[in-house]
């Protein structure tokens, strides 16, 4: 396997969905998010993880990730988080993958493949848009768009689902902002009750409002970030320890690599490309095999970003490349050629960062850390 490599901890994989559940109500299923390959982490074996730890129900975006899922032999219901394409709708159809409709169009495509491929009763989620401001109808038409997929004959309504756009917000217009979307989304199962008709599964919580809003988990809560080991932006340790409800999340991922190359550089040698940093002494250079073409971005340097190296840290110098980067020793240290050399992750594998670290100093979240770590990176599943 490459030196560089992101370690997937089952184990901690596991221990955060026991803890999660512990903040689940009994007879609420739990639809883990396992989109973009699982943040990162690798949907196949996290998914068959999670189900072995009692998750119900998993989320994907795309068709192809949800037949990934199928080819490995997972049976359980998935959920198309969002919208595919015309042509895709058939396969989606042959494999069970459950969308989440909310317009005519959409609806007649999902029954005309239900049709055609003999699956009468097809099951599909209504999406509301309670304020989120991406897919759904609004919720006056939510009882029209739920007589629809009825009058289809060939489609049933699953399940009905609206996402928050502030949950993970702490301040007091955030709250406030949760509780009208929630409110809207009651509006909406309303309709469609009104109508006579049954919503199915009623789900509004992301990771958020799974921890912080127990009355809002209704029949299924879809948690993501915090299977991985993250908080959910403000709604974080600390946050959730003083509403005394404290919770043990630990990170799944952890990116390491070896020193490939150790090389001597006197005052005034430049490193890199743009030669945007220059030895003002003399002074050791590491050669990292990790780049942006592996997730580490190009500017992360510039963020003053530092990889830890026997439990020491050391700075990114000059500009990161597709497939290298190079870190400053300082003269007179103790790291050898092929030290591990760990980016982020957990503490046990010698991480000093985590993605959230990371995040922070590069302005953007935790998700889009993990997420971001390439195909080419291997993922070494371990306990
Ligand atoms: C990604 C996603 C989730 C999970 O979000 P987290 O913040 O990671 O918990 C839940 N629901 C929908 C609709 C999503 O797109």
């Amino acid at each position: 396997m490459r030196a560089t490599r992101a370690i997937i901890h089952l184990g901690n994989l596991a221990h955060n969905i026991q803890a999660i559940r512990g903040f689940v109500k009994p007879g609420v299923q739990i639809c883990a998010a396992v989109k973009a390959d699982a943040y990162g982490h690798g949907a196949v074996e996290c998914s068959k993880r999670l189900l072995a730890e009692g998750v119900n129900v998993l989320a994907v975006a795309t068709v192809g990730e949800g037949l990934e899922l199928r080819k490995a032999g997972i049976s359980c219901p998935i959920l198309l988080l969002s919208l595919c394409a015309p042509e895709e709708i058939e396969e989606a159809v042959r494999e069970d993958i459950t969308p989440l409709v909310f317009d005519r169009e959409y609806i007649g495509l999902f029954a005309t493949a239900a049709g055609k491929l003999g699956k009468e009763g097809y099951s599909v989620h209504i999406a509301v848009d309670s304020g989120m401001g991406r897919i759904g109808c609004l919720p006056e038409d939510a009882g029209k768009i739920a007589r629809m997929v009825a009058n289809s004959r060939k489609l049933t309504i699953g399940g009905t689902c609206t996402h928050f756009a502030l949950s993970d917000g702490t301040s007091q217009e955030a709250q406030e902002y949760t509780l009208l979307q929630y409110k809207n989304f009651l509006k909406a199962i309303d309709n469609i009750r009104n109508e006579g008709l049954d919503p199915g599964l009623r789900h509004c919580c992301a990771s958020a409002a799974s921890l912080t809003h127990a009355e809002m988990q209704l029949d299924m809560v879809r948690p993501g970030i915090i299977l991985y080991g993250y908080y959910a932006d403000e709604v974080d340790r600390e946050y959730l320890y003083k509403l005394g409800t404290p919770l043990d999340l630990r990170p799944v991922m952890t990116l390491e690599t070896e020193v490939s190359a150790i090389r001597h550089f006197s005052k005034g040698m430049s490193v890199g490309y743009g030669r945007t940093w220059i030895a003002e002494e003399d002074t050791d250079i590491a050669v990292l095999p990790v780049g942006y073409g592996d997730g580490l971005l190009r500017h992360w340097a510039a963020c003053g970003l530092a990889v830890a190296i026997g439990g020491k840290t050391y700075p990114i110098r000059g500009r990161v490349c597709m497939d290298q980067c190079m870190v400053d020793l300082g003269s007179g240290s103790s790291v050898r050629r092929w030290d591990k050399a760990v980016i982020f992750g957990c503490k046990a594998d010698g991480a000093l960062k985590d993605a959230d670290d990371i995040a922070r100093a590069t302005g953007t979240i935790s998700y889009e850390i993990t997420s971001c770590i390439t195909r080419r990176v291997p993922r070494d599943f371990v306990e």
